[in-house]
């Protein structure tokens, strides 16, 4: 579903990703880890260029991406985001943040994506919510409105850039909860996470960068408790033991 071969990006002189390979199957859960700095977010960004990479092919759904010449628009509705700060437009109610795209830029008759935005606001427990404004829900409530609001798309694949790390811990699990029931529904996620119990639960394998570079990747229970690379045994080690257990 998306593959990168010797994925380059640059700022300036600093080298943030040198020769990233990366293959996600159809239905796959991939989380990636590594210490702040390595490369997570720039990685995620890369692959639907909201960063232009500065070498190396991007491959969604078995076609390779051209920048120059393919609409990235489209390319982006296939490709949804979620980032740690849910970003929803603040003026808007949750219906409105979730039908703005949609109608907008997909240009899809509005009483569907409002019939649509209810159905996945019912997915993600919040019907009830439908016509509040975002300063008036929790973070966790938030961002289950932006994985909804990224839903609406009907992306072929979801990228998740830490999306738990700026929620009060009691509100963590709602969010991973939403995550792993679209895990199960067989959605292609590719998930920046800390969260260490989601991992080992729902990832069909865990990717560790360090330094610009994917050094080691296998299924979370081989990586977890027999890791190879003396980096992705220190970062485990500096997790607290909250992270490496947690429950959903
Ligand atoms: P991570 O998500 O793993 O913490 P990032 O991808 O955010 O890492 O960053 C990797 C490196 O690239 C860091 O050294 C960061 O400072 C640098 N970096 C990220 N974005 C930019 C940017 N827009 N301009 C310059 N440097 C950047
Ligand atoms: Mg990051």
């Amino acid at each position: 579903m998306v593959e990168v071969r010797q994925l380059k990006k640059s700022f300036g002189e600093v080298a943030v990703l040198k020769d990233c390979d990366l293959s996600v199957d159809k239905s796959e859960v991939v989380v990636l880890i590594g210490a702040s700095g390595s490369g997570k977010s720039t990685l995620l960004r890369c692959l639907n260029f909201l960063e232009q990479p500065c070498g190396g092919d991007v491959f969604f759904a078995g076609q390779k991406i051209d920048p120059q010449r393919d609409n990235l628009n489209s390319l982006r509705a296939e490709v949804g985001m979620v980032f740690q700060h849910f970003h929803l437009f603040p003026h808007m109610t949750v219906l409105e943040n979730i039908v703005e795209a949609p109608v907008h830029v997909k240009k899809e008759k509005r009483e569907h994506a409002l019939a649509y935005a209810l159905d996945l606001l019912n997915k993600v427990g919040l019907a009830d919510k439908k016509n509040a404004y975002p300063h008036q829900l929790s973070g966790g409530q938030q961002q289950r409105v932006a994985i909804a609001r990224a839903l609406s798309m009907k992306p072929k694949v979801m990228l998740f850039d830490e999306p738990t790390s700026a929620l009060d811990p009691e509100l963590v699990g709602e969010v991973l909860t939403v995550m792993k029931a679209l895990a199960s529904e067989g959605m292609t996620m590719i998930v920046v996470t800390h969260e260490m119990g989601f991992a080992r639960e729902v990832a069909d394998r865990v990717v560790v960068m360090h330094d610009g570079k994917i050094i080691e990747e296998g299924p979370p229970a081989r990586l977890f408790s027999a890791p190879s690379h003396e980096r992705t045994k220190r970062f485990l080690s500096q997790l607290s033991s909250e992270r490496l257990t947690g429950q959903l």
